[in-house]
């Protein structure tokens, strides 16, 4: 192993009145209104209990300032550090707003991926349990019939997964005449190039009123420039860069030199991964089954999920690791974003990610809601100068591991 170059001097701060994002057009909006509690809210009596129920207190920062606004129907851009409740947020505010009486889909999410959606429908229906919600997560990978059935049922609240929804507005089984709102949860990711058109042809489909609700941990500035194409007047709720990177969660390295070396580093840290739970990101599908294999020959556990396995495999092995039943997952970038599962301590950076943006949500996947978290980046000889970029863009602090990291988590 070899020893990392001394990181260069920190930019100097920019010094501006808002928030770092380049441009001043994106600040917080001053008007936004904070509301301490829940019961300050004026939420419906049965959606209240639902909240107190599921064992939340106290809403969070993003809680307080975003659910009022949504409510009142202004379009929102609310961006929120990861773990701070942001899909608690929206499915209040959607919890608040449908009309149970009108069995039609009057609020839409839409996620990157399939786990995410089935895990905002899951919180939608928790927390709502005392309000006769029916909420269906409308993703690929599931039975097309079946997705049918249920929208001709009736459903009040939709998540789901672009093309699953796409097909379904094309059939005409999600009918769109009653939609009042649209989430666009992991905006950024939703509105790149690889989902853009897919989300305004939905958005086409929609009522021209429709509100608009942009959530998501990282807000680059050029989704924010484009957010006028399709939003009006929205209130903005923007976190600055350098705090992105939340405190509770401390970052590592660990210099492996060369590729080969990674996997003995692994292996040495084992222990340390079951201390709770740990998640391992790998940059591609075939990386994740090689590692699988390796880590299995040597006689370790582990589980591991891409996006090129069957659903029914995927939801068996999310079910496990949500249980605690399996404590070490190897994954790709399908994990990256919003997946909550509290007891994940441990984030491993195996390769290291291809954009700053990633870096953010995969570290987030531990140190949820405030809970402790580590995240250890294996970093090859040419991988120093990202890992250094990474570090200065959000003004963090990315340490050599230290021996006793184990008594971090
Ligand atoms: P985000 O979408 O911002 O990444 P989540 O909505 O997934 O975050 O919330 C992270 C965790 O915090 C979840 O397990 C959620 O149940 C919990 N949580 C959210 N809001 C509250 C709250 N007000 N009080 C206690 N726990 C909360």
């Amino acid at each position: 192993m070899s020893t990392i170059p001394e990181r260069p001097a920190k930019r100097a701060r920019t010094v501006k009145t808002g928030h770092d994002l380049d441009s001043v057009d994106f600040e917080t909006s001053e008007d936004v209104e904070v509301s301490p509690t829940f019961d300050h809210m004026a939420l419906n009596e049965n959606l209240l209990r639902g909240i107190y129920s599921y064992g939340f207190e106290k809403p969070s920062a993003i809680q307080q300032r975003s659910i009022r606004p949504i409510i009142k129907g202004r379009d929102v851009i609310a961006q929120a550090q990861s773990g701070t409740g942001k899909t608690a947020m929206f499915s209040i505010a959607m919890l608040q707003k449908f009309d149970p009486n009108i069995r039609e889909t009057q609020a839409l999410v839409l996620s990157p991926t399939r786990e995410l959606a089935q895990q905002i429908q899951k919180v939608v229906l928790a927390i709502g349990d005392y309000m006769n919600v029916q909420c269906h997560a409308c993703i690929g990978g599931t039975n097309t019939a079946e997705d049918m059935r249920k929208l001709d049922y009736g459903q009040h609240i939709v998540s789901g997964t672009p093309g699953r929804v796409t097909d379904m507005i094309n059939r005409r089984s999600l009918r769109t005449r009653h939609i009042r709102m649209l989430i666009l949860d992991e905006a950024d990711e939703m509105l790149n190039l690889g989902f853009k058109e897919q989300i305004y042809d939905v958005y086409r489909h929609l009522p021209p009123n429709t509100q608009v609700v942009l959530v998501s941990a990282t807000l680059p500035h050029e989704i924010l420039e484009i957010t006028s194409k399709f939003m009006t007047e929205p209130i903005r709720i923007l976190v600055k860069r350098d705090e992105l990177t939340l405190e509770g969660i401390k970052q590592f390295f660990v210099a492996v030199e060369r590729e080969e070396w990674k996997f003995d580093t692994l292996c040495d840290l084992y222990d340390t991964l079951t201390i709770t739970q740990a998640v391992i990101f790998c940059n591609t599908k075939r990386k994740v089954n090689w590692l699988t294999e390796k880590m299995r020959e040597a006689n370790f556990t582990v589980s591991s999920m891409h996006g090129d396995m069957e659903q029914k495999e995927r939801d068996e092995i999310m079910k496990e690791f949500r249980a605690g039943d399996t404590r070490v997952l190897i994954t790709t970038d399908v994990w990256a974003r919003g997946i909550d599962v509290q007891q994940v301590s441990l984030v491993i950076n195996y390769d290291l990610p291809n954009s700053r943006e990633l870096y953010i949500h995969r570290i987030g996947r531990s140190g949820r809601f405030g809970r402790k978290g580590v995240a250890i980046n294996f970093v090859k000889n040419d991988d120093i100068r990202i890992l250094r970029d990474i570090e200065q863009y959000y003004s963090t602090q990315i340490d050599e591991m230290p021996m006793n990291v184990a008594d971090l988590i």
